[in-house]
């Protein structure tokens, strides 16, 4: 059978490995004759594997010891929703910074409960690429509750890959697309977030990173599985959480640990998008509207030079095994999402099919 490679945006391809052990101990758990989906979040078993994922997690991103890590529902729009209630305080007033459809969706729900300073920071450069202003035009507001952006926009492939600076303001990040992707910085942000499935595991859970100062502030309106305070309380099981999705999330972690940690999968994951973006760049057939500066390392779309062949190649590639690649329909195109788990090989496998579909159409 054709080894299948899945470019999908999310839920995304899982680590081969980390499937096959799901698969090993699926209807028989630890030994206890059961499925770990059938297994109470409050027994100790279970408890315990989630405390582990939880060290695993600290471990990989170094997170300092005045953060909490919370495990939570609802994805990355749930958390669009809960950072607003939990850090607006008594301030109206929050910044949310634009450069693209994620960053977007992330205001529609802000607007709801705060007055929302949006800055555009998208740019076109002088060959007509989508740039980023540097962080230093960002105009933060003194009087914001916080300053939201979102460091890897899915949709179009851009990805920021300096933090900005925003002194007292809080800076709060969606990592959905890039967490776990390359080293960050924890002590920097106040609240990271990110839905699980793309780096972390299978969707049903996002993951909230949050320093300790900024719990415990939330508006009286919030719902209370959303509250900070609350998850912290009952350690990210006031309600049943997402078992399975916890459970897969910490045989990621422990298979990112395996790979060498954090610096180590950065390492890979330049070499994939180095081959990706040279294969791109070096002909005239393909392209990619990006500027070098702020391209993805996760994900990467690019155009055909005729769009009508676009059927061909979907068809075509998925013949080949390569599959999910038809670009967000915002866009265009194709997307090749390359996050953790995707192989050098499975691009490689793309690099060369764009090369023999290029040489039969162009
Ligand atoms: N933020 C980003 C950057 C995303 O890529 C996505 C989903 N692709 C979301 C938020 C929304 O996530 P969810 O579907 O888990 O709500």
């Amino acid at each position: 059978m054709t080894k299948i490679y899945n470019f999908c945006a999310g839920p995304a391809m899982l680590p081969e490995a980390v499937m096959q052990q799901a698969q090993s101990e699926f209807c028989n758990w630890q030994g206890s004759g059961v499925s770990v989906m059938e297994v109470s979040h409050r027994s100790p078993e279970y408890v315990a594997m989630a405390k582990q994922a939880e060290l695993d997690l600290r471990e990989l991103m170094a997170i300092p010891d005045n953060y909490k890590v919370l495990f939570c529902h609802g994805g990355g729009r749930g958390q669009f929703a809960a950072v607003p209630f939990n850090l607006l305080g008594d301030k109206l007033d929050a910044d949310y910074i634009l450069t693209g459809q994620w960053s977007k969706s992330a205001v529609v729900e802000a607007k709801k409960h705060a007055r929302i300073h949006e800055t555009n920071i998208m740019r076109t450069t002088e060959d007509g690429k989508i740039g980023v202003k540097s962080s230093d035009d960002w105009n933060v507001n003194a009087g914001s509750a916080y300053v939201h952006y979102c460091p890897n926009e899915t949709i179009e492939g851009i990805e920021i890959f300096d933090v900005p600076e925003t002194g007292v303001v809080p800076l709060v990040a969606d990592m959905s697309s890039t967490i776990l992707s390359r080293p960050i910085d924890v002590s920097k942000f106040g609240v990271i977030y990110a839905g699980a499935q793309k780096n972390i595991g299978p969707s049903g859970l996002s993951i909230v990173i949050v320093r300790d100062d900024l719990i415990g502030h939330a508006r009286q309106t919030i719902p209370s599985i959303f509250d900070y305070q609350v998850q912290t309380d009952f350690d990210s099981m006031y309600n049943t959480p997402p078992t399975y999705s916890w459970y897969l999330a910490g045989l990621v972690f422990k298979w990112l640990l395996a790979q060498g940690g954090i610096a180590a999968v950065e390492k890979n994951n330049i070499a994939k998008a180095e081959l990706l973006y040279n294969a791109i760049d070096s002909s005239s057939f393909y392209s990619n509207n990006v500027d070098a500066s702020v391209r993805s390392r996760m994900n990467i779309p690019f155009t055909l030079a005729d769009d009508s062949l676009n059927e061909t190649f979907l068809s075509e590639s998925k013949a080949a095994g390569l599959v999910t690649l038809k670009g967000h329909k915002l866009v265009g195109g194709m997307r090749a999402s390359i996050y953790n788990a995707m192989p050098i090989e499975g691009v490689q496998a793309l690099v060369d099919f764009m090369a023999v579909f290029e040489k039969k159409y162009a």
